[in-house]
C-alpha cells in the first residue's frame, strides 16, 4: 500500500468508525427501552394504589366480621332474655331489641358482601399488574441485552478499525496527515477523492482541461484538486 491508498483507506476508515458510532446512538433499542421503562413506572405507580385499595378493603371486610360477632352476641343475649322474661313490657322491649339487631346484621352483611365484590376486582387488576410488570420487567431484560451485544459488537469493530488506523497512518508521511486531518475537518470527513477522467470524484466538477494538463504533467500520485482543493489521488498508469 502507498501513500496514496493509505490516504484514500484512511477516509475509509474514518468514515466506517463515524457511521458506527452514530450507529449505534441511534439502535432502535434505545427507543424500545425507554418506552419499556416508561410503561414499567406507570404499572408501578398503579400496583402502589392497587395494593392500598385491596388492604383497605381487607381490613374493611375484617372489621364487619367483629361487627357482625358483637351484633350477634347481642342478638344472642336479647334471644335469651326473651325467654326467660315473663313481664310484658319487657318482652315487647326485647322484641324490639332483636329486630334491630337483627337488621344491623343485614346491614353489615350487605356491606361486607359489597366489600367482598370490590375485593375481587382489585385483586383481579392487582393480578394483572403484576402479570404486566413481570411481562415488561422480562422485556426490559431482553431488551438490554440485546443492547449490549449490539455495542459490544460495535465496540469490537471500532477497536479493530483503531488498530488498522495506525498501521495505515503508519504509511502517510507526518505532513501529509497533517494535511489530512485539516482537510478532513474543513470538508466534514472527506479529505481526499480520486479522479476519473477529468471528474474528482467528490466535489464531481469536470476539470478544465488546462488545470486537467497540469495534473498530468506534474504526475503525484497525492494531488490537490484545483477546484475544490481536496486531496486528489491520480492514477496516471
Ligand atoms: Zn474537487
Amino acid at each position: 500500500m502507498d501513500e496514496a491508498q493509505a490516504l484514500l483507506r484512511l477516509q475509509e476508515i474514518d468514515l466506517e468508525t463515524i457511521r458506527i458510532t452514530n450507529d449505534a446512538k441511534k439502535l432502535p433499542q434505545h427507543a424500545k427501552i425507554a418506552a419499556a421503562q416508561a410503561a414499567l413506572k406507570k404499572v408501578q405507580g398503579e400496583l402502589v394504589k392497587i395494593v392500598g385499595q385491596r388492604k383497605d378493603l381487607q381490613m374493611d371486610i375484617e372489621g364487619f366480621d367483629r361487627l357482625r360477632g358483637d351484633a350477634e352476641r347481642l342478638e344472642q343475649q336479647a334471644s335469651q332474655d326473651f325467654q326467660t322474661s315473663a313481664d310484658a313490657r319487657a318482652v315487647a322491649d326485647l322484641e324490639s331489641r332483636l329486630n334491630a339487631v337483627t337488621k344491623r346484621i343485614e346491614k353489615i352483611d350487605y356491606q361486607q358482601n359489597q366489600a367482598l365484590e370490590q375485593l375481587i376486582t382489585v385483586e383481579r387488576a392487582e393480578k394483572n399488574a403484576n402479570a404486566l410488570q413481570a411481562r415488561l420487567q422480562n422485556e426490559l431484560a431482553q431488551l438490554l441485552g440485546s443492547l449490549k451485544q449490539e455495542l459490544l459488537d460495535s465496540q469490537n469493530r471500532l477497536t479493530a478499525l483503531k488498530r488498522e488506523r495506525e498501521e495505515v497512518a503508519a504509511l502517510v508521511s507526518p505532513e501529509m496527515q497533517a494535511r489530512y486531518n485539516r482537510a478532513n475537518e474543513r470538508f466534514k470527513g472527506r479529505a481526499v477523492e480520486t479522479l476519473t477522467g477529468n471528474k474528482p470524484s467528490s466535489c464531481r466538477v469536470a476539470l478544465q482541461p488546462a488545470q486537467y494538463a497540469d495534473l498530468k504533467r506534474r504526475k503525484l500520485p497525492v494531488d490537490e484538486c484545483p477546484y475544490c482543493h481536496r486531496i486528489l489521488i491520480t492514477d496516471w498508469h
